[in-house]
């Protein structure tokens, strides 16, 4: 029955770890463990893999093997152990989500056996019954992947952005899905990474800044003032030719830089801060918008996140849709709003599910949201049908 999914334990500590594998085994599970993080880092780890995994380690510690594992794509399911107060567990399992990495379960040390023969339940029951965990996950060929940029398969969903204050829609963001031939639609998490894998980011994203701009041009004439964000990731950002391209390349289509918003991921940024603060002072410089994505989730420091040039920041939506039941999710919420704020930057709140959490981010001074509550992604024809609507929204239109 679980002859596809392993167990791996990751403790620093022999004798805790050795235990842990004694019970796993008895449960009938396949189960290996290494006290070394380095050594396990190093190791063929894959989606098919449920890690147990101890935070508090020395030298490399539970949190940054998340981040590792994040950084690899590598979104094996994890069972979090740690001694310290559950809110250690807490944020780890938020970093952990916010990156796509499921969390089957917590347990705080010291535990007794039958706490975790639980768990190692649990996950039995998890792998049954949750799609996250499938391990059958189709991972396309580099020839899939070029035909689909030949044959212009990527296609474009907008979300809309608003200012809190006058419900008015200042934005949309584009986001990629994958009209595939034989398997349907397919979102972004399924595949950009496997393209960044085959180095063919590049020419997405090309693709995806051309589609976007075409779009901006032809609502143009009726909003002139609505800015378009993109995606883009590291590799971009580190390309030295990108501020000219993308400037040549939005005259094709008489759209000015002003009007454009690069949203680039913490993580993307502060891995290459060197090297990206050059290509990013350039992109501010020819009228660009910058904004940092997913804020919260990656690794910044406040200095550089002082030194890039960024004119807005994005609270990753994990903390957004949870701030009005999570304690510490509304913690960061508020601290991001402060901090953007006090370095003179747009703050713009996405995952916004519902009236209640645009309510507190209104009376938080958050200025933008962005979520289902406002509207889904949708193409562009059904987006120019619901701007429409919207156009000189009343606060009761979006129930503000
Ligand atoms: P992201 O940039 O954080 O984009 C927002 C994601 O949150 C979108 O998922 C959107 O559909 C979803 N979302 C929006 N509002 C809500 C809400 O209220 N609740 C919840 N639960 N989710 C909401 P999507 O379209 O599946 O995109 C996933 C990620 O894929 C994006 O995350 C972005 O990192 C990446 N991506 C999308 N388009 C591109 C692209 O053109 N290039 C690159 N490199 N990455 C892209
Ligand atoms: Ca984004
Ligand atoms: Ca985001």
């Amino acid at each position: 029955m679980l002859s596809n999914y392993k167990l791996f334990v990751l403790d620093d500590d022999h004798q805790y770890a050795e235990l842990l594998v004694e019970i796993a085994n008895e449960q009938e599970w396949d189960v290996d463990y290494e006290t070394d993080p380095t050594s396990f880092l190093k190791s063929d780890i894959n989606e098919s893999t449920i890690l147990v995994l101890d935070l508090f380690m020395p030298v490399i510690d539970g949190i940054e093997v998340i981040r590792t594992l994040a950084d690899k794509k590598c979104r094996c399911p994890l069972i979090l152990m740690s001694g310290f107060d559950s809110k250690v567990l807490h944020s780890a399992q938020q970093l952990a989500e916010a990156h796509n990495i499921p969390v089957i379960a917590t347990i705080k040390k010291p535990f007794s056996i039958n706490e975790f023969i639980t768990v190692l339940n649990s996950a039995r029951q998890g792998i049954e019954t949750s799609k996250t965990l499938d391990c059958d996950k189709i991972k396309f060929t580099r020839s899939e992947i070029e035909n689909a940029l030949v044959n212009n398969e990527f296609i474009l969903h907008f979300q809309p952005q608003i200012d809190i204050a006058t419900s008015e829609v200042t934005g949309v963001e584009a986001l990629v899905r994958w009209e595939h031939p034989k398997h349907g639609l397919i979102f972004p998490d399924a595949f950009v990474w496997i393209v960044e894998q085959y180095d063919l980011i590049e020419l997405l994203t090309r693709k995806v800044i051309s589609a976007a701009a075409q779009s901006q041009q032809s609502l143009k004439p009726d909003y002139p003032d609505l800015c378009m964000s993109v995606n883009v990731t590291a590799e971009n950002i580190t390309s030295l030719f990108l501020p000219e391209q993308l400037k040549n390349l939005l005259r094709e289509y008489d759209i000015a830089p002003e009007s454009l918003t690069l949203e680039l991921t913490e993580s993307a940024v502060m891995g290459h801060l060197t090297s990206s603060l050059d290509v990013l002072n350039r992109l501010r410089m020819k009228g660009f918008h910058l904004s940092i994505d997913d804020f919260g989730t990656g690794y910044s420091s406040l200095q550089q996140l002082y030194q890039a040039p960024f004119n807005e920041l994005k609270i990753d939506r994990t903390f957004v849709s949870n701030m009005l039941k999570d304690k510490e999710a509304l913690v960061i919420v508020e601290i991001c709003i402060m901090l953007a704020k006090t370095l003179n930057m747009k703050v713009l709140a996405e995952g916004v599910e519902d009236l209640a959490i645009l309510e507190k981010l209104k009376s938080l001074g958050c200025s933008q949201a962005q979520g289902y509550f406002i509207a889904k992604p949708m193409p562009l024809i059904e987006l120019k049908h619901w701007l429409s609507k919207s156009r000189k929204p009343s606060t009761t239109s979006l129930g503000i």
